[in-house]
């Protein structure tokens, strides 16, 4: 049986965090990127909820991630979720 048939595509579309770096698989932004953001806002569409998801990440972001600065974490992680807020 041979067969090059192996979903090996270029690069996924799924702008999920690469671990331990926490930056997006996809784009290589610092993650969550824009384009995760905007996709975690129109999934969880309730923000309560998202920020429990996030709050999570940012945890293990910060086992991870031990040079950089919990406040930035946190900016970084939820911080946008306040910010883009005020609009809508
Ligand atoms: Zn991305």
């Amino acid at each position: 049986m041979t067969g090059g048939a192996e979903p090996s595509g270029p690069v996924s579309d799924e702008h999920a965090p690469e671990q331990p770096t926490w930056s997006c698989g996809s784009c290589g932004e610092d993650w969550p990127c824009a384009t995760k953001r905007s996709r975690l806002l129109r999934e969880y569409g309730d923000r309560a909820t998202l920020s429990v998801y996030l709050g999570s990440c940012l945890a293990a972001a910060s086992e991870d991630l031990r040079t950089a600065s919990v406040t930035s974490l946190q900016n970084r992680f939820i911080g946008w979720l306040r910010r883009g807020s005020r609009s809508s």
